[in-house]
């Protein structure tokens, strides 16, 4: 399959599981997980009309970022280390993997610095998984606080990667634990916090059902990473 029909495979995939969730398919976006996979192969889906890519290195992502189309945007999803940030604050539309005050803090004197408002979504780990980043549900709120007293740091909402099982249904809960988490903060904080970036390639149908707004692809459009 080239680029063009696995991309209307995906839409299709996310838009039936929107369906028979009895979501608006629109409220359902594809992000290509892209870490691992050249820049020539992205230009493939780029031309088919994918035009934002989510990736998890700094330094992979602005070697991609070089040589796509300035009209292509960026999405970060993996760690951040504070020494990144001001490359990562240059290349990126939206940060999904805010995790600590130290960090939102950065975000906020790099972006001041570069006269730019950053859009992020703060990482909940709600497994406590050590081997994961994100930080505790217990810690979002505090978070948010700070964060949203940062003028040039705008949190647009969560993310979370649950536990790798075998079966997709076990991470139903935690994406409806992130839902629920998301709508507690919006009535507490009176702020809209619309994205809940979670799912993907086995579990994008229990995300989307859950209220997913982002679901990461990586290896269902690209194939298995080499
Ligand atoms: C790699 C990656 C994905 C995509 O995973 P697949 O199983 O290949 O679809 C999604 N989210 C994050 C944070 C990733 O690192």
């Amino acid at each position: 399959m080239d680029a063009a029909e696995r991309l209307q495979e995906w839409k299709e995939r996310l838009a039936r599981a929107a369906e028979s969730a009895g979501r608006d398919p629109a409220g359902v976006r594809l992000l290509p997980a892209s870490k691992t996979v050249p820049a020539e192969r992205l230009r493939e889906f780029f031309d088919a009309g994918q035009t934002v890519f989510g990736e998890n290195r700094v330094q992979e992502a602005k070697a991609k970022v070089g040589i796509l189309p300035a009209s292509c945007r960026w999405h970060f999803i993996g760690g951040l280390q504070r020494n990144k940030v001001r490359d990562a604050v240059e290349m990126f539309e939206l940060i999904h993997s805010v995790d600590a005050a130290a960090l939102a803090e950065e975000i906020e004197k790099r972006a001041a610095a570069a006269g730019k408002v950053q859009r992020v979504l703060l990482e909940v780990n709600l497994a406590g998984e050590a081997s994961k980043h994100g930080c505790r549900p217990e810690e979002v709120p505090g978070l948010l606080e700070t964060a949203n007293r940062l003028p040039h740091v705008e949190v647009h909402g969560l993310m979370t990667v649950p536990p790798v099982t075998e079966d997709p249904e076990d991470a139903r809960p935690y994406f409806r634990r992130l839902r629920e988490l998301r709508d507690r903060l919006e009535q507490a904080s009176g702020a809209a916090l619309p994205e809940l970036s979670m799912g993907m390639t086995h579990d994008h149908a229990q995300a989307v059902a859950e209220g997913a707004t982002l679901v990461r692809v990586g290896t269902g459009l690209f194939g298995k990473r080499g």
